[in-house]
Formats: C-alpha cells, structure tokens, sequence
C-alpha cells in the first residue's frame, strides 16, 4: 500500500487537510499523527476491523490493549460504565495531557481494543494536530505509538516513515513530540488509583487530588504489576544492547561515579571488539573509549524528549551495546528510568 504524507503545523492548522486525517480515520483508515507525548497510530476505535490493521501494521501483540483518545473529555461518557470522582478530578485538572485513565469500558468499545479486558484506557491529548484531527473524526480513535512493536517510540515523523511506511493509509508530520515519553497511565477501575506506567504526570502531581496513588518507581516490569498481558514485553529496544549506569548519591558524585564506571564498562567491551555507544546526560564518560556519543540533555524533561532518538540514532550507527548514565533520581525520573529499563532488559549497573 501507498503511504499519503501530509504536513500539518501546530500553530496554524489546515482544516481541510485535517478534515481529510479525519475522513480516513473515520473510514476505517490507518492514520499515524503527532501528539505531545510520542507519534500515534491511529484507527477507529468503535470499528474493530479498522483497529486490527493497527495491531498488523505494527506486529503488536493481540493481548496489547491500545489506549483510546478523545477530543473531548464528555465524549469519554459512552465509552464507559462510569465515571468515578477521581478520574472526573484527574480529567478536569490533567485533560488534554499526557495522562490516560483506565475506566470499566462501555459495549461500545470493541473487545479488540482492550484486548479482551473489561476495562478501556482513555487519554485526550493536548497536541494541537492530534486534536484537530480527532475531532475532524468525529470517532474515538484508539492509537498506540506509531513504531514496529518492540522499537523505540517515535518521536518525529522520520521515525515513524522508519517503521511504518507502505504499512498505513496516512502519515500526518507535525514536527517534534515535545514531552517524548509515552503517557502516565493511570488505572482507576478497582479501589485504588494505581500507576501501571510511569510518565510526565507523576504520582506527587496525583496525591493532592486522588489522594494514595499505589505505584512503583518502575524500576522493573514485575515492579508494576502486570495488569494486562501487553505489560510483560519487552519494549523500546534499539538493536543493540543496553545497560543503564545509574547512580542515587546526589547529582555532582553521580557524575564522576557514572563517568567512572563507563569509562571501565566501554574498555571492557573495546577488549571483547565491540562498537561501544554511550548516552550521556551532562558528559559522563566523556573521556571513556566509545565509538559513539550522544548527550539527551542535562535536564530529565530534556533527556525524556530527546532519549528515543538517541536509541534510534545507535542503531544507524550500528552500535552493539548503549551505556546510558542516568544521573537523576526524582519522581519524573521514573519514567525515564521505566523506559530504560525495559529497553535494556533489566541490565543494569548501580555506582
Ligand atoms: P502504547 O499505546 O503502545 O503506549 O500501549 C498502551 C499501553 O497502555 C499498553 O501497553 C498497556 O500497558 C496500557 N493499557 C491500555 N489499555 C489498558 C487496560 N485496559 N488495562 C491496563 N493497561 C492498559
Ligand atoms: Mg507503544
């Protein structure tokens, strides 16, 4: 199939090639768009033969629930049995953002969508393209990232022609994803809230509204309990292997530790011929035998967007193995962490 390409910016919209995004998804469509969080994948959620080309565009697993987005936070009220006060509260205070609530899910969601589950996960992004096109639907539009399963999330629209071309109708470039890491996601269907994926909306930003958030700091994937079978695969993963250096003792003995431990990790791996990458946050390692260095930002907001790029970008560069320092240890860390985690298949060295 031939993928159509169309540019769309944020800041001043074409609404008729919008309205077109929107025809194709509402025709049951495979449209890949920009939101803030990283590139979705598109389809309509109430069509499950839409939605299976989804899943067959990406190779994702059947028992992958995807995530439901909305335009509006009142179109969520078909889609659900009910909405408890805390996800009213979560939607009012965090709607459009990069938070998505999991809710006991209505007869109208196909059982495709949940992945047999009877519960439905729902986000409205605040992304001015991704809204624009939602609407112009007129349909919820079910759409989990728009890379081959197991890749890194796509961060711009080069990383998506990557995986994706010839494999859907549409792709819609809107530029760069400005927060780079997948949404919170935020189970709210049994007594308590409880984070099953770390994000941007961290759970210190959910006490004072909800009240006790049960999360881990996702530091692995049985930290957060598996609550639906997509949960347990491995994700995010560039071709080479990673292993995230990381170190909680205040963040200048950090550095030096860090940079310590990689410069001895990539001597180890130069020995055994491999092509060493590093992922730096402020420099660590600068001075360690790497083939490749590239630095995501000295910030975890910086290091958040920039950081699947980066893993792509080690791929073009055929590394073998990815050290990666990760330098902070704060509650938005975790999703950082989270990520990196998963990518590196839980190899990880603490200094
Ligand atoms: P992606 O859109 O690729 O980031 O994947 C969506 C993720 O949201 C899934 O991998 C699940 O972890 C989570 N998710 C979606 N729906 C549900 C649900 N009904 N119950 C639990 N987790 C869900
Ligand atoms: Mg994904």
């Amino acid at each position: 199939m031939d993928t159509e390409y169309i540019r769309l910016d944020g800041r001043n919209i074409d609404i008729t090639l919008a309205h077109k995004a929107g025809a194709t998804l509402r025709n049951g469509g495979t449209v890949a768009f920009p939101t803030e969080t990283v590139y979705g994948l598109g389809a309509n959620a109430l069509d499950p033969d839409a939605v299976k080309k989804i899943f067959a565009a990406k190779g994702r697993p059947a028992d992958n629930p995807l995530i439901v987005h909305v335009a509006d936070a009142s179109d969520v009220v078909p889609l659900v049995k009910e909405i408890p006060e805390p996800a009213r509260l979560v939607m009012a205070n965090f709607w459009p953002g990069p938070i998505s609530i999991i809710l006991q899910k209505s007869g109208l969601i196909p059982d495709i969508v949940s992945a047999g589950l009877p519960t439905v996960a729902l986000r409205q992004p605040s992304h001015p393209v991704a809204a624009a096109i939602i609407r112009a639907s007129g349909v919820p539009v079910a759409a989990p990232s728009a890379n081959l399963s197991a890749r890194p999330s796509p961060t711009c629209a080069q990383h998506v022609r990557q995986d994706l071309d010839g494999k859907i109708d549409m792709m819609v470039d809107g530029g760069i994803c400005s927060v780079g890491l997948e949404s919170t996601v935020l189970d709210l269907s049994g007594d308590v809230p409880a984070i099953l994926r770390p994000g941007g909306v961290t759970p210190q930003m959910l006490r004072p509204l909800i009240g006790e958030v049960a999360h881990s700091l996702g530091k692995t994937d049985t930290d957060c309990a598996p609550k639906c079978p997509g949960m347990k695969y491995r994700h995010y993963s560039p071709k080479a292997q990673v292993c995230l250096v990381e170190c909680g003792s205040g963040r200048a003995a950090c550095v030096e530790n860090i940079s310590k431990e990689i410069a001895r990790l990539c001597a180890e791996s130069k020995r055994e011929g491999k092509r060493v990458g590093v992922l730096t946050c402020a420099g660590e390692g600068s001075g360690a035998p790497a083939d490749i260095f590239i630095a995501c930002g000295e910030t975890p907001g910086e290091y958040a967007a920039n950081m699947f790029a980066a893993l792509r970008q080690f791929d073009e560069q055929q590394a073998d193995i990815i050290y990666a320092a990760l330098p902070f240890d704060d509650e938005f860390s975790a999703a950082i962490r989270n990520r990196l985690y998963k990518a590196a298949g839980g190899r990880v060295v603490k200094v």
